[in-house]
């Protein structure tokens, strides 16, 4: 999971999630759980991104929380 995510953007699911090789829900659900903490932990302490105005450090951290929070219930809606 973190050799992955240090090869690519951390925005996007595997392929092989995607595709349903490896299995998804422990590292989609971590790096999922990992991003909404990391941008809770931003707007915490940035005005800006409190009042909807996000700074340029909160903006990715906010689409990557966004992008992983769809792909997992994207997963979740697929799962048999
Ligand atoms: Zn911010």
């Amino acid at each position: 999971m973190q050799a992955w995510d240090a090869g690519h953007r951390v925005t996007d699911v595997t392929p092989h999630e995607l595709i349903g090789i490896l299995p998804v829900a422990d590292s989609l659900h971590t790096r999922y759980m990992a991003a909404s903490d990391t941008w809770r932990a931003h707007r915490k302490g940035c005005e800006p991104c409190q009042t909807k105005q996000r700074c340029e450090t909160g903006a990715p951290l906010l689409q990557r929380f966004v992008r992983l929070q769809d792909a997992y219930l994207t997963h979740l809606r697929n799962r048999p």
